[in-house]
């Protein structure tokens, strides 16, 4: 279908339903990444897996910028890293828009994906983004499956 949605880029994440990070471990050292690096393992040069990451962790930083935003995303948006504890990373990412008061440093969240913005096509795109867990208490962390 044209009228279809597609991800802001290719091949970073599953739209699902479940949506899913792609990321990638390292055969060698056992390090996980994401985005997945584009050759090996930049800490040992060691082969690379492809995984799928948690789709739960906590806010470990934030930021609501009310500037005028970039490719159409909505105005204020928010940014920042999701501590993905059971992954032992952190990821960088966008933030629910819908949600933005009720960001705080170490809420629980869960990944979504949905339309945001436009790409460098100009066209209407899916993106990946994390939305605070109603309450925020604490939940079971999502194990990670491999490809
Ligand atoms: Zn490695």
């Amino acid at each position: 279908m044209d009228n279809e949605l597609k991800p802001v880029k290719e091949g970073v994440f599953e739209v699902g339903p479940p949506p899913r990070l792609r990321g990638a471990i390292c055969s060698v050292c056992k390090q996980k990444f994401f985005p997945k690096p584009v050759v090996a393992c930049p800490q040992c040069l060691g082969e690379l897996q492809d995984i799928y990451l948690s789709t739960e962790g906590k806010v470990y930083t934030y930021a609501i910028l009310r500037v005028k935003p970039p490719y159409g995303l909505p105005s204020p948006y928010a940014v920042g890293m999701v501590d993905l504890e059971a992954d032992g990373i952190k990821v960088f990412t966008l933030f629910d828009p819908e949600t933005l008061s009720e960001l705080d440093f170490g809420k629980r969240v869960t990944l979504r994906v949905g339309e945001m913005g436009v790409g460098n096509d100009r066209k209407r795109c899916l993106r990946y983004y994390f939305t605070p867990q109603v309450g925020g208490g604490k939940s079971e962390i999502v194990s990670l499956d491999y490809l």
